[in-house]
């Protein structure tokens, strides 16, 4: 691989120069571990099957792409999808909808919350949960996370204030929050609590589902998420009012929010009291997430094998802290995180995607990292960035020393024992590596990228073995 943008490099004082024995650094010109791209949704390393494909080809040819037409409910896709994701969750209402952003922006709605509330979110999230809260009318309280990128209950109570009307908890990268703990504080404060389940569906906390711990819970089906359509996501609640707003929010207009409730009366009597926002979802990715459904079973015991695999090949590793569950097993498997204490983290993600495996360091000074609070520049104006960072100093220390890797589904473990290798190559560096400042611009983080080149998973037979 070209090195010659890390040029600092091979001209160490000797004590520096990587030990005899060690495998030279792909990042210093050395063999990198793997030169096929590193697996991921938007190169193609998707889920989807021949049967999933039917599906969507089906719904295409009948011409019914309205979710509201003039069939009865359980015979539209998005009504028996909605069926299945109850049947799934063990919840009483579920609502299919335009993305995971939208559900909880819906689920903050419907529950009543007065507009310009403050509530209560993590600062280590996806953008998109601040920007829920702002879609909904309302305004992000952030709260620290711990060294395990959880939202740290502790802050949460040192920073209570009445103003706050809602805690909206998130199981990021999936794994599971302490959501427990924080719906027994919603309850001592009288507040409700929202689940950003979007990246965890499928995902459980001691038996049971994520995203049915809260009033409501939220899920998204892009391309990156357990299920997948392109663009989507649902709503899950017990609550029939919170439910039936939802729906008339969503934009089932004219009485169609009545279709829901199949079996009895509405809770509510009329919709035009409330906006119509068109949040809806159509009947093509409806049938193709209802297809995949019937593989999700196996799609999550494989991203929770490699990740399983994963972190137990790298459990002894002093130079890293992998993130820890709050619970056994309470993760999705989609993401590999660790924190590098007390060394470069940049360098280390850097290193990484030299080695032919994308990892990005979370809070990367040159990466404008979206998932990292002192980004999110619509919530701080022109704040200066130090400012900004010192308003959650754990969290940004936490962030400065996280390392992302993504794991998709369709890893081979030929790709997760190279993933183990790099990490250990460069975990093995750490130290006697002379940690040169680094070149690269903002908004880049691979010193020498790997071409993408569209890798796709077969159907499930003819996977790799061993997944
Ligand atoms: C992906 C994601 C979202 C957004 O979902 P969309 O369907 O893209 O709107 C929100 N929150 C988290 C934590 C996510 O990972």
């Amino acid at each position: 691989m070209n090195t010659d943008k890390e040029g600092a490099a091979p001209t160490l004082p000797s004590s520096q120069t990587p030990q005899t024995g060690k495998a030279r650094l792909a990042l210093h010109g050395g063999d990198p571990v793997r030169r096929t791209p590193w697996p991921t949704y938007d190169k193609g390393a998707v889920f989807v099957h021949p049967e999933d494909e039917e599906a969507a080809l089906r719904a295409i040819r009948s011409h019914l792409y309205f979710r509201y037409d003039y069939r009865a409910q359980h015979d539209t896709e998005c009504g028996r999808f909605e069926e299945d994701l109850c049947r799934y969750l063990g919840s009483r209402h579920a609502l299919a909808v335009s993305s995971g952003t939208t559900a909880i922006a819906l689920a903050i709605m419907a529950a009543g919350i007065p507009p310009g509330s403050l509530i209560a979110c993590p600062g280590f999230t996806f953008v998109a949960t601040p920007s829920a809260i702002v879609l909904a009318g309302c305004t992000p309280l952030l709260v620290e996370v711990d060294e395990n990128l959880q939202m740290d209950l502790d802050d949460l109570r040192r920073r209570w204030t009445p103003g706050i009307k809602g805690i909206l908890v998130v199981h990021m990268r999936g794994f599971a929050a302490d959501v427990e703990a924080l719906t027994r504080f919603a309850a001592e404060m009288g507040v409700p609590l929202f689940e950003d389940a979007v990246p965890a569906f499928g995902a459980e906390l001691r038996g049971r589902k994520l995203g049915t711990f809260g009033l409501a819970g939220a899920f998204s089906t892009q391309s990156d998420k357990s299920l997948n359509c392109g663009e989507g996501g649902f709503l899950a609640t017990d609550d029939s009012v919170l439910f039936a707003r939802a729906v008339v929010l969503s934009g089932a207009y004219e009485g169609r929010f009545r279709r829901h409730f199949p079996d009895g009366d509405p809770p509510i009597a009329t919709d035009l009291d409330l906006p119509l926002l068109s949040f809806r979802m159509d009947e093509i990715r409806a049938a193709l997430l209802r297809a995949e459904m019937k593989r999700l079973p196996l799609r999550l015991e494989r991203f929770r094998t490699n990740y399983a695999y994963v972190a137990q090949a790298l459990a002894d590793l002093p130079q890293i802290a992998i993130r820890r569950p709050v619970a056994p097993g309470a993760y999705l498997g989609e993401a590999f995180i660790f924190r590098v204490p007390g060394a470069d983290a940049g360098w280390f993600a850097r290193a990484l995607c030299c080695e032919g495996v994308d990892a990005r360091n979370l809070g990367s000074d040159r990466d404008t990292n979206v998932r990292v609070f002192w980004n999110w520049r619509f919530l701080f104006g022109d704040q200066d960035v130090e400012e900004i960072k010192a308003l959650l100093p754990a969290t940004t220390r936490h962030l400065r020393e996280a390392v992302d890797v993504p794991l998709s589904s369709s890893l081979s473990t030929e790709d997760c024992d190279h993933l183990i290798r790099a990490v250990r190559k460069v975990a093995g560096a750490l130290g006697t590596d002379y940690h040169a400042p680094d070149p690269l611009r903002p908004g880049t983080v691979r010193a020498d990228p790997v071409r993408p080149d569209p890798v796709r998973s077969g159907p499930v037979g003819t996977a790799p073995a061993g997944q």
